[in-house]
This record gives structure tokens, sequence and C-alpha cells, in this order.
């Protein structure tokens, strides 16, 4: 399950009706009109994510300063 993140209604991916790619990242839809609004401001609809969703993005950062700019091997 995955949340559109503009209705906040829970999804699952196999079933979303409209995806959107946003650095780097995958968000899912229930519907067209959702995935229009968030590509019309999608940092809007970011910042509504939360606390966790800015921890997650933390955790990006420290990886990064412990990895230094090269991506952990595991991942080339
Ligand atoms: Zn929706």
């Amino acid at each position: 399950m995955v949340k559109d993140i503009v209705c906040n209604m829970e999804i699952n991916e196999n079933q979303a009706a409209a995806r959107s790619e946003y650095k780097g990242l995958t968000y899912y839809f229930c519907a067209e009109a959702c995935k229009e609004r968030f590509d019309a401001e999608p940092e809007t609809y970011l910042k509504k994510l939360g606390w966790w969703k800015r921890f997650l993005l933390r955790l990006g950062d420290a990886s990064r300063e412990t990895y230094g700019n090269e991506p952990p091997k595991c991942c080339k």
C-alpha cells in the first residue's frame, strides 16, 4: 500500500490510476486529477508529508556523509 499524498487515500500501487516521478521517487495517485495537482506544485505536497518523511530525508543526508560522494558499493 502507498499513500496518495494529494488526497491522503491509501491505494495499492498496482491499482494506482496515475503515477508521477519526482526527484528520483515514484508517487502514486488514485486518479489523474490527483496526479495533475501534484505535478502542478509537487513541493507543496511534499512539505505536507510530515516528520517521518523529513526524518527519512535526513537519514539520506546522513548516509551521504558516511559514504562521501560515492554511492554504497551494492548500488552500482
Ligand atoms: Zn487521490
